[in-house]
């Protein structure tokens, strides 16, 4: 509990934790459905991650239009404002208990909100070094790609001049480009697992166009330099992690630890709302959003950690639809709750669970995280041998969700279980 008076004691009917994608798509869509959400956050600029993204990337889905990331947030926010949704940035929430009671600090000082609903859209996070357990010492010039983003967007400013990039999804591959783009030599870019986990048009895009080496199935073993980074050693490996070949070292003075994101769960920890280990720690959702504490709901990164923007903001959308009907008519406690497990193929599936209000459901939207990760990969939705969905993607791998569009068949208490075959890679 935080120290100090508080300062006011508010009333709302709902607050939005996070102004990220997320949290504006569930605010906006409320404000147009006649509910007053106040969003809430810790940053001076609202928009979330994408407001400190300068390369493109976003917006295909919500506006049509490929976008950069702050042009996104930009547009989000003043969507927003249209609507007449309240944001209140630099304000940054200590507390929430199970009974929608928030406690927040602001420069005017502690604040306490009472909400008829809660959602929580406070995204994702990086792991650092240290919860990576790379050894060697503790030198200045380690960073994570989120820090980075921000000393270059909004200080202008390079974690140093030689960098190692340690991750190959799109956001470490975006973030090699930018740096390179802005006077970076970018020694390599190193990749643990026999694949690169982004995308191939962006492996073209941001390092093969640009000749920045990616070294696959190359594990940072060591980092060197006592001061400042002087280098990193790699570890050759194969899939299983086994070293292959000699170790030798990568002159640098920077490493940066990208990707690898988990659930920013604090508050969700805290408030001690049913989370689910194989999603990182993220809250367990019904398919409306709705956490197991009635009345808080949960969506985007903070969910499924770290899906692109649009999937983020179509999540808040359908939270709304949840939060309104919530709102509307509150649950009576006898809904039928059917439990969403991953099978063969598969580590984790959002939602966890569907809520049956009655005989019907509308069509529900999984995310699904494969594992390992495989080609050409057929994903069926499968209740007591009775299949209610399937999807195909040409290739699937564990750090980003594949969807499946299920309409459910009748109310059961069998669980429907979501499966994956495909080829693994290499
Ligand atoms: C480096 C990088 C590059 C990316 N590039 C792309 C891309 O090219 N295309 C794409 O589609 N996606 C990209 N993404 C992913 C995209 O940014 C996310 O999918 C999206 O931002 C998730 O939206 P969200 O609303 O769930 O979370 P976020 O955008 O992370 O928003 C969460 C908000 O919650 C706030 N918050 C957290 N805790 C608290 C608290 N206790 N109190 C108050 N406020 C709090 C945070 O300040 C933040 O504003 C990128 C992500 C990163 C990190």
């Amino acid at each position: 509990m935080a120290e100090g008076p508080v300062i006011a004691e508010r009333e709302v009917d709902v607050l939005v934790i996070g102004a990220g994608p997320a949290g504006l798509g569930a605010a906006t869509r409320l404000a147009e459905l006649g509910v007053a959400p106040l969003v809430l956050d810790r940053e001076p600029v609202p928009g979330g991650l994408p407001a400190q993204c300068e390369h493109p990337g976003f917006g295909l889905w919500a506006f049509r239009r490929l976008m950069v990331g702050r042009e996104f947030a930009a547009r989000l926010v003043e969507r927003a404002g249209r609507a007449g949704v309240r944001i209140e940035s630099e304000t940054t929430v200590l507390e929430v208990t199970p009974e929608r009671t928030v406690l927040a600090v602001s420069p005017s000082g502690l604040v306490r909100y009472r909400a008829q609903a809660l959602l929580l859209a406070t995204g994702c996070r990086e792991r650092p070094r240290s919860t990576r357990l790379v050894p060697g010492p503790r030198p200045s010039g380690v960073f994570n790609t989120g820090v980075v983003q921000r000393l270059h967007t909004f200080l202008g400013l390079l974690p140093g001049w030689d960098v190692v990039i340690v991750g190959s999804d799109d956001i470490s591959l975006v973030a090699a480009r930018t740096l390179a783009r802005a006077g970076c030599r970018i020694a390599a870019v190193v990749e643990e697992r026999p694949y690169r986990q982004g995308y191939l048009a962006n492996e073209w895009w941001s390092l093969r166009s640009l000749r920045i080496p990616l070294r696959l199935g190359h594990r940072v073993s060591r980092v060197l330099g006592d001061w400042r980074v002087r280098g990193v050693e790699v570890v050759p490996c194969d899939a299983e992690g086994r070293q292959t070949a000699e170790s030798y070292e990568i002159p640098c003075d920077t490493v940066i630890f990208s990707g690898e994101f988990v659930p920013e769960a604090t508050l969700v920890a805290q408030a001690r709302i049913p989370s689910d280990p194989r999603t990182g720690g993220g809250p367990l959702v019904d398919q409306d959003f709705q956490t197991e504490l009635p009345g808080i709901f949960a969506c985007g990164n903070l969910v499924h950690a770290a899906d692109p923007a649009d999937y983020a903001l179509a999540d808040g959308e359908r939270a709304a639809l949840g939060v309104w009907r919530y709102l509307s008519s509150p649950p009576t406690g006898n809904e039928r709750v059917q439990q969403v497990l991953p099978g063969t193929g598969v580590r984790a599936v959002v939602p966890q669970r569907l809520r049956w209000y009655g005989e019907r459901l509308d069509p529900v939207t999984l995310a699904v995280r494969v594992e390992p990760a495989q080609r050409a990969v057929r994903l069926r939705a499968v209740v007591s041998g009775t299949r209610w969905g399937q999807a195909f993607a040409p290739a699937a791998k564990p750090h980003r969700s594949v969807y499946l569009r299920l309409r459910p068949e009748g109310p059961v208490d069998a669980p429907l279980t979501v499966e994956a075959r495909g080829w693994p890679f290499a």
